[in-house]
């Protein structure tokens, strides 16, 4: 089976103005996961957020025609767009089953999120609420481990670009991260406050993940400015949840949604990242909970809940909307259009 690696970013190459783009790529090395973690947890580690009590099938699907009358059909790609240029087959709840999913198995539910190198303060404060809100989204228990260093990435495996120094992320992923994905980790996501690059080719680039490592590396270093302001914490705040959920639902075997305006769908820009919204589809929320048992509407409150003390007000309000359709007998719920 082909190993499946997501480059994802905003990227440059070399002499060429902003190409924007988030591509699929083949790893071409697996790097066996270790079973035991270098790093210990840190004392600030989050408490279990794990839903206890897996849905079944015919409860997934209830609550997928529960929020249909949520979902937003997407509309026509614009010039530049993800959809304009990569061509993406949908996939339904019934067709993700069939595709044999990566699902977070009863021995591998924990998240763990490695905070790599330093940080500004606000940068260091999305890190955390970033593992906070992983755990809210994917009803999993997160683990935050201690800093990690990034001096002894080697000087072959590092450059100045113009903005400063930058890590290949393939390093970080492959040599740093995928060794050290504990037993019990669902994933092991990496994040930095240094910019990364794909290859030598490449300007830069957002993040890599290695799916079948169950590791990924996700740079803020082109999220923003979050020490500019309230305002601007928050557009790098919503900015790093993006993609951070974008991409470990990619870890569970979630792919792009061509549906419905979804978390899930592929951007080609930061710009397009931003007009995404942060929740999933109906159709995708209903994978989401077959892959990680999460309960839908316990994990809507929680992602309300998390937002309106983040001041994601538009985000926390979509919350409300769907929990609003769930709590509505069936019989009485607008129809699909
Ligand atoms: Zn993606
Ligand atoms: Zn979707």
């Amino acid at each position: 089976m082909e190993l499946k690696s997501e480059i994802s970013q905003i990227a440059t190459r070399t002499g060429r103005a902003r190409l924007l783009t988030m591509a699929l790529v083949l790893a071409l090395s697996a790097i066996a996961a270790c079973s035991t973690p270098r790093t210990a947890p840190s004392p600030s580690s989050s408490a279990p957020v794990s839903d206890s009590s897996r849905a079944s099938l015919e409860e997934i699907r209830q609550t997928i025609e529960a929020l249909r009358p949520v979902g937003v059909a997407l509309a026509a790609p614009q010039p530049g767009d993800w959809r304009e240029r990569f061509t993406e087959p949908p996939q339904t709840f019934d067709e993700y089953l069939a595709s044999e999913p990566s699902v977070a198995r009863n021995d591998r539910r924990k998240l763990y999120v490695q905070p790599l190198g330093e940080f500004s303060p606000a940068r260091r404060k999305i890190v955390d609420l970033t593992a906070e809100f992983l755990g809210d989204y994917f009803g999993l228990e997160v683990v935050t481990l201690q800093p990690r260093s990034l001096d002894t990435v080697p000087f072959d495996s590092q450059r100045e670009g113009v903005t400063g120094r930058q890590i290949l992320a393939g390093y970080i992923v492959d040599r740093m991260l995928a060794p050290e994905v504990p037993a019990d980790g669902a994933v092991l996501v990496g994040l930095t406050d240094v910019d990364l690059y794909p290859e030598p080719s490449w300007n830069f680039v957002f993040g890599v993940a290695n799916l079948k490592a169950r590791a990924g590396v996700w740079s803020m270093a082109r999220l923003g400015f979050p020490d500019d302001g309230p305002g601007s914490f928050r557009q790098s705040l919503l900015r790093t949840l993006k993609i951070a959920t974008h991409e470990t639902g990619h870890a569970f075997s979630l792919p792009h949604c061509v549906l419905y305006r979804c978390s899930m769908n592929g951007s080609n820009s930061l710009d397009e990242t931003d007009k995404c919204p942060l929740d999933l589809c109906p159709e995708c929320t209903g994978k989401l909970a077959w892959a990680t048992g999460v309960n839908a509407r316990a994990r809507l409150e929680r992602i309300e809940a998390f937002c309106k003390r983040n001041g994601l007000r538009s985000e926390a309000a979509l919350a409300s909307t769907s929990l609003a359709e769930m709590a509505k007998p069936a019989m009485t719920r607008t129809a699909p259009g």
